[in-house]
């Protein structure tokens, strides 16, 4: 083979390298080729395209913020709005499930903050009885500790519910179908539409109820 024609072979090499390079790339299987590959973020280079099925599945299986977000460069999704009216009660039963786990929780909370008062006031009734007047008005020092323990019960109530809240949505997911979800809010294509409109403020508030926004 004479120079020139090597050249020729590595140029061709070169430019059949550079655009496989430019063909886009599934940043989640990390495939070539396939339809309906989407740059639903602000990503670029290798992390810009995915195909839709993939994604969709990452949004299912991840954590609630990943149904609505790009989990790398945290930019909200463009989503449009696809629901079937007759699938309400579905997430009636989610938010029903995600009340009934807070109030579990709640009291319990509100069960250990009583035993401990209990357990202070064996050991210090005598002196909060005094410190606190009981001789004279008994009725209000039940009255003011009862409201104590209420209110310790109910801020500590409020903060395990904030660390829980995640978790308690987790568990429940399955029954909304997250799969499902995907399919509902579709998740529109950054390059390809420019002027989407805006998603709904109501569907906007269902994803905060549901935790996937
Ligand atoms: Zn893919
Ligand atoms: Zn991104």
């Amino acid at each position: 083979m004479d120079r020139e024609a090597l050249e020729r072979e590595i140029e061709e090499r070169g430019s059949e390298e550079s655009s496989v390079q430019d063909q886009p790339q599934c940043r989640i299987c990390l495939d070539t080729g396939g339809d309906d590959m989407i740059a639903p973020c602000h990503c670029r280079g290798t992390q810009k395209y995915v195909h839709r099925s993939c994604l969709d599945h990452w949004r299912s299986t991840k954590e609630g913020f990943a149904f609505a977000h790009c989990t790398e460069c945290r930019a909200v999704f463009v989503l449009r709005a696809n629901v079937p009216p007759d699938r309400w009660w579905l997430r009636l039963k989610f938010q029903l499930l995600v009340v009934r786990d807070h109030t579990v929780i709640f009291f319990i909370v509100q069960l250990v903050v009583m035993m401990l008062a209990m357990l202070v006031y064996k050991f210090y009734g005598e002196e909060l009885r005094e410190m606190f007047e009981y001789e004279d008005h008994p009725y209000a020092f039940y009255a003011m500790s009862i409201m104590a323990v209420l209110l310790v019960g109910l801020l500590y109530g409020f903060f395990i519910a904030i660390i829980c809240g995640q978790r308690i949505h987790e568990r429940h997911y399955h029954v909304l179908a997250k799969q499902e979800l995907t399919k509902e809010y579709i998740v529109e294509d950054r390059e390809k539409s420019e002027s989407i409109p805006e998603l709904d403020s109501s569907h906007i508030m269902e994803l905060r109820m549901l935790g996937l926004y």
